[in-house]
């Protein structure tokens, strides 16, 4: 695999990570020979339905997933440490620190029974060396960063005084605390009504350009990555499907999937009554199929796909594609 070609310091360089869960004598792989790079600053859309094996990536990455899954093979280079096989002392120090993740409910990310302001400070006692006057002003600092103009009084609330866009600003208040270098958002606005969702990504993304903290982007939302970053990956049944730039995805996507996604926005968009949805649903861990994972849902299927899985086919140095139509 070569996209990593595009710059030769990537911030995070994934290459054939391989996540299973281990279930009585079944092997189950939730991530599948993935590969993907980041660069510093860069807003990358991980996109994919429920299922596809988003979420279990970025918890991959972070070394938190869950049993009886375990990573069972690939590289996670992360400023140039393989976070694979770090000690799990040091990994510790590097999550909410280094790497920070906003998850999809806030709710269940804060604790309720703290006040939010505490609740970042706790993070700034745990990473940094701060005193707690430092650590105070910091935290009122980042509370004004994520647009609350009253943060001292914002810092004793708790958190079901706040709605959930406020509670999402400071799960992304906490995210940023530490300045990290990058940062995980899975689904970060997929419960709000749609301007908060505008507002929310609005300040993530300027918060990103302020601070050159690269941010993977994970949604099932295309519209979304649409407005806020440059380089899309496409998941299905645990692989990254395609790799494009988002312009290109949009205009001109290479896999048959991707193209059956653009086409259903393209239909919305329109507003169209009848979307040309793409027939069949994503196949459960238990039952993938044999061959491109792909090929019960694909129009253009051929005996190849049936029985063998298609290798990755590398278009440009930012664009590859798995599907036996594009084989050289
Ligand atoms: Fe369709 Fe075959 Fe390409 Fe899979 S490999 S997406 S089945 S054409």
């Amino acid at each position: 695999m070569t996209e990593e070609n595009t710059s030769t310091h990537p911030l995070l360089n994934i290459d054939d990570l391989t996540t299973s869960f281990f279930i009585d004598s079944s092997i189950f792989r939730a991530v599948d020979s993935v590969n993907l790079t980041l660069h510093r600053g860069e807003i990358f859309g991980l996109v994919g339905e429920s299922g596809s094996g988003k979420t279990m990536t970025a918890l991959s990455i972070l070394r938190l997933v869950p049993p009886p899954g375990r990573i069972e093979r690939g590289k996670v280079i992360f400023e140039g440490r393989d976070l694979v096989r770090i000690p799990a002392k040091e990994m510790q120090k590097i999550r909410g620190n280094k790497i920070s993740m906003i998850f999809q409910e806030p709710m269940t990310s804060l604790n309720p029974v703290f006040k939010i302001g505490d609740q970042i400070a706790e993070i700034l006692e745990t990473h940094t060396e701060f005193s707690k006057k430092e650590i105070k002003e910091r935290t009122i600092e980042l509370l004004m960063r994520v647009g609350f103009n009253e943060a001292e009084k914002r810092y004793i609330q708790y958190p079901h005084q706040l709605s959930g866009g406020q509670r999402q600003r400071i799960l992304i208040a906490m995210a940023i605390a530490c300045n990290p270098s990058l940062v995980i958002a899975d689904e970060p606005t997929t419960a709000l009504d749609v301007a908060t969702q505008s507002l929310i990504l609005s300040l993530l993304q300027n918060l990103m350009v302020e601070h050159r903290t690269a941010m993977l982007f994970i949604t099932h939302n295309l519209n979304v990555i649409k407005q806020l970053a440059r380089r899309i990956g496409i998941m299905y049944a645990g692989r990254i499907m395609e790799l494009n730039s988002v312009n290109d995805f949009f205009t001109d996507p290479l896999h048959p999937y991707s193209k059956g996604l653009v086409e259903s926005i393209i239909g919305l968009e329109r507003n169209e009554r009848r979307l040309k949805a793409i027939p069949g649903s994503v196949p459960r861990l238990s039952e993938l199929p044999r061959g491109c994972k792909f090929h019960p849902r694909c129009a253009f299927v051929m005996e190849i796909c049936k029985t063998r899985e298609p290798p990755v086919t590398q278009i440009t140095n930012e664009k590859w594609v798995r599907c036996y139509l594009y084989r050289n």
